[in-house]
């Protein structure tokens, strides 16, 4: 008899519970578990619980909001990064509860991430969705303005060859701002390759995965590290 994985537990759960959207918490551990580079978050269903998880992680933290009604964290004042101590967590954990509960009254709040505060990098985005035409296809482009204005973005039905994954990263417009500008180091193309290859292997070997969103990525000169991650599963009807 075969054991269950970290990924067919974490998939189950959602399941079970008739859910297709996995929490932040629950995409970041199943990518953790297929060996993707991501912040690592966990749950904490009260200010205490989220003070004992920052001791463990070490300041400074980034906490956000955890709700299976919102999609968006940070449009709700759902998202505080760099909070340096205790004193910060909480008033800024009192905060965002008053404040999300305003702008989305009847959303259900389970609880907050809290996770390590990852060093600034050129922000990238990693996407996968599913085509009607095409299956699974793949998305890469550069994070906020470029992706939502500006459209720059490059796509690749799974599986991506090696050969793919270096022209996704390389077809886009803004290439020359992952080379380096100005004296600005660039970003880890390599990194960002075994990113796309890793990504498009795990959709390949988990169907059920319907979409799969890395945004940002933080890109540095060396490595790269998913800071927000979101999983839609396929519904199961008529499967
Ligand atoms: P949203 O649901 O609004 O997309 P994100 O989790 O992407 O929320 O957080 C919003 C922004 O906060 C990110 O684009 C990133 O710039 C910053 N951020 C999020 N998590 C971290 C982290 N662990 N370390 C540093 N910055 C972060
Ligand atoms: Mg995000």
């Amino acid at each position: 008899m075969t054991s269950l994985t970290v990924t067919d537990t974490i998939i189950n759960q959602a399941r079970s519970e008739g859910r297709s959207l996995l929490s932040e918490v629950e995409s970041k551990n199943l990518l953790v578990a297929e060996g993707i580079s991501v912040t690592d978050a966990q749950l904490a269903k009260d200010v205490d619980e989220a003070t004992s998880v920052a001791e463990s992680l070490g300041y400074p933290v980034v906490m956000k909001i955890i709700s299976p009604d919102i999609a968006h964290k940070s449009d709700v004042g759902g998202v505080v990064v760099g909070l340096a101590d205790s004193n910060e967590l909480k008033s800024a954990y009192e905060e965002m509860m008053t404040k999300v509960t305003s702008v989305a009254s009847t959303a259900r709040i389970d609880g907050v991430s809290v996770q390590s505060m990852a060093e600034p990098g050129i922000e990238v985005i990693v996407g996968a969705t599913t085509d009607p035409q095409f299956g699974p296809v793949m998305m890469f482009g550069l994070g906020g303005v470029f992706v939502e204005v500006l459209k720059d973005v490059s796509f690749r039905i799974v599986p991506l060859e090696p050969r793919d994954a270096k022209q996704m990263v390389r077809e886009i417009d803004a290439l020359p701002i992952l080379e380096g500008v100005r004296g600005q180091e660039g970003a880890d193309l390599q990194a960002l390759e075994a990113l796309l290859l890793s990504v498009s292997e795990l959709i390949e070997r988990r169907p059920e995965i319907a979409e799969l969103d890395l945004n940002p990525v933080f890109a540095y000169s060396n490595g790269a590290i998913a800071v927000d991650a979101r999983i839609v599963l396929d519904s199961q009807d008529g499967v």
